[in-house]
């Protein structure tokens, strides 16, 4: 797959000091694509047809219905539904098959079977593809600035890289993407950085546990350590907690 580069967002987002600069383009690109579903892109047809046929996750599906425009996702949801009673009356008059006992004949039957294609259909998500497409981009376009860029490079190396999820992004575009030095010269800087920081951030969750050892009473903590629960969550998560996890604010 050809990838574009996508320059000014992620040089932005990595402009502004965080525990990881692709969450919070990703947390930027999830509530405009929200935002666009909600106010008018589902008037859109082929849009319609896509969000009919995929639906949405639980997470985009919670927050859409945070949001206050409920006859937009009303809308959506009733051409969703209307497919889905379709496709559950066609995928319960299958013949329900029982998976083997025999761990050897287990699966071909069991796949395909009636529970499994329910989890496919409900597991799909018309937002997550869209982000995903997007943070692939996003993911490129880092690569290309740490390898062409000296500045871009110093400042990923100084927030420490990114997220565990999104360093396995960066692995894949760079597998794919990559070849022979460049690729070797990429994951070792990626690898470096993100041991470091990882080794970092150990260190100051250690000095926290100790905080609760009765012989250091009384002594403060470091602001490193007094955050490293949240550094420590949101690196091997993704933004989950805390100001690093804030969604834009919305009035509608
Ligand atoms: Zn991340
Ligand atoms: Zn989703």
């Amino acid at each position: 797959m050809k990838y574009t580069l996508d320059t000014i967002p992620v040089l932005d987002a990595f402009n502004q000091p965080c525990q990881c600069p692709m969450c919070r383009l990703q947390i930027n690109c999830e509530d405009g694509y929200i935002d666009s579903l909600l106010s008018s892109a589902y008037m859109e047809p082929e849009c319609r047809i896509r969000t009919n046929q995929t639906g949405f996750c639980q997470r985009h599906y919670t927050q859409m219905y945070e949001r206050r425009n409920r006859l937009g996702l009303a809308l959506m949801t009733h051409t969703h539904l209307q497919d889905m009673i379709k496709s559950l009356e066609e995928t319960m008059k299958a013949d329900g098959k029982k998976p083997s006992r025999l761990p050897f004949f287990s699966n071909a039957s069991h796949e395909d079977g009636r529970p499994a294609r329910i989890r496919a259909r409900i597991g799909a998500c018309d937002i997550c593809d869209q982000l995903d497409k997007t943070m692939r981009r996003y993911a490129f376009t880092t690569i290309r600035l740490s390898l062409d860029k000296p500045e871009f490079k110093a400042k990923f190396e100084q927030i420490g890289g990114v997220c565990l999820p999104h360093t396995a992004l960066l692995l894949d575009l760079s597998e794919e993407t990559l070849s022979g030095r460049e690729q070797q010269t990429f994951e070792q800087f990626l690898s470096d950085v993100t041991l470091r920081k990882l080794r970092e951030i150990e260190g100051h969750l250690y000095a926290f546990t100790q905080q609760f050892d009765y012989r250091n009473a009384g002594v403060a903590p470091t602001p490193e350590a007094r955050d490293s629960v949240e550094h420590a969550l949101n690196r091997l998560a993704g933004a989950i907690v805390g100001e690093e996890a804030a969604r834009p604010a919305h009035n509608d």
